[in-house]
């Protein structure tokens, strides 16, 4: 059920101990924000994180160590999205909870400052993006990602954003400057071209078209961004028309990576989607009991064929990166992924000749925070 547990206290502690411990003092329970205007049936709660940088396990498989997320829960309200459970935690619920009560850690700039000052900070890659999107609706409000980019920015720590969201347009040229002190990673995830499964599957997100437009937009002001499609789900986005069409999409944008990505349903989320799928699309339910019958994740066999249409589409003559420019500008960072770019101005050995866009091999098992924005 949505709303707070019978104490009517949002239980923090259960948060500390998810996000690598104490982020919340005991006796900061969170302030309650009406949203109004643009905001009107959102709700904010103000809490003081003990730490904003979080240690991620040593026994994880993610491509980076560190992470920030200044908020928690997400109004881009993806039915998939596996940082729902997040929520539960906090004693609110995974649904509609999630989509449109926001916790804000207020002082996630001011704390990012002062780990960056201390002795033991060694100045590690930081991925913003993996439990919620740092661009969603409340950073309008909060401003949060933006100054956490200009003290990242101004300490010259390597950091990366994952998001769905055109905001991130807003902030184009403190990325750019930021690029001119230390390694930039963007990356924005457009699912899928198909308006209707959109509509349907993220409602609060901006259209895929814009999001590529913004794709087309950081990369021609030089910051190099890549797409992963995803998550592509199983009857709405699956197909290879559709796989085609997004791909070639963000080819034509520049994305300096293209990697698809196939839903995978972890327990909680599992029962949310497969719940919202029988509403919404009662004839994909047999398709999903199939393709989820062995757990969380689909037979290998899929996110191969996802790779393998990827692989194959030809990337068009025009709308190539400025392979040169973008070395220039942030040499020495490698997306993950293979790059779509003029063979002839390949910024490295590693980039391919072939004249297609080109997709890394995919664990099958992700990176699972990472991928939480998908
Ligand atoms: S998948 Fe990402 S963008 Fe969508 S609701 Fe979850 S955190 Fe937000």
């Amino acid at each position: 059920m949505d709303g707070h547990d019978e104490a009517g206290q949002l239980r923090w502690r259960l948060v500390e101990q998810e996000e690598s411990g104490m982020l919340f003092p005991e006796s900061s329970l969170g302030e309650r924000h009406v949203g109004t205007g643009e905001y009107r049936g959102m709700e904010f709660f103000h809490v003081n994180a003990r730490t904003i940088v979080n240690k991620v396990p040593a026994a994880s498989k993610m491509p980076f160590e560190h992470t920030i997320n200044a908020y928690r829960g997400c109004s881009h309200a993806c039915t998939y999205c596996f940082a729902r459970p997040t929520h539960s935690y906090l004693g609110l619920g995974m649904g509609e909870d999630f989509d449109r009560k926001i916790v804000v850690k207020v002082n996630a700039v001011e704390r990012l400052r002062c780990e960056l000052r201390s002795a033991r900070w060694q100045g590690a890659h930081i991925a913003m993006g993996t439990n919620t999107d740092p661009y969603q609706k409340a950073e309008g409000k909060y401003g949060l990602t933006q100054g956490l980019v200009r003290v990242l920015a101004e300490a010259g720590n390597p950091f990366s954003i994952l998001t769905k969201s055109t905001l991130v347009l807003r902030d184009l040229s403190l990325l750019v400057e930021a690029t001119t002190r230390t390694r930039v990673r963007l990356s924005l995830s457009v699912g899928t071209l198909d308006r209707e499964v959109w509509r349907l599957t993220e409602p609060g997100t901006p259209p895929p078209d814009k999001r590529l437009e913004a794709v087309a937009k950081l990369n021609e002001a030089g910051l190099r961004c890549g797409v992963l499609i995803g998550p592509v789900l199983p009857g709405l986005s699956d197909s290879e028309e559709q796989l085609r069409a997004v791909t070639r999409a963000c080819s034509e944008a520049g994305a300096v990576f293209v990697t698809p990505v196939g839903l995978h349903l972890r327990p909680g989320v599992r029962e949310h989607y497969l719940k919202w799928l029988a509403s919404a699309r009662p004839d994909l339910v047999s398709l999903y009991a199939e393709r989820f019958k062995r757990g969380s994740y689909q037979p290998a066999a899929e996110q191969h064929r996802l790779s393998e249409i990827v692989r194959s589409v030809e990337r068009p003559v025009s709308h190539r990166v400025s392979w040169r420019r973008v070395e220039r500008l942030v040499e020495g960072s490698n997306a993950p992924g293979s790059f779509v770019g003029n063979a002839s101005e390949r910024p490295s050995r590693s980039v391919s000749d072939k004249r297609s866009v080109r997709v890394e091999p995919l664990q099958l098992r992700p990176c699972t925070e990472q991928l939480s924005l998908l």
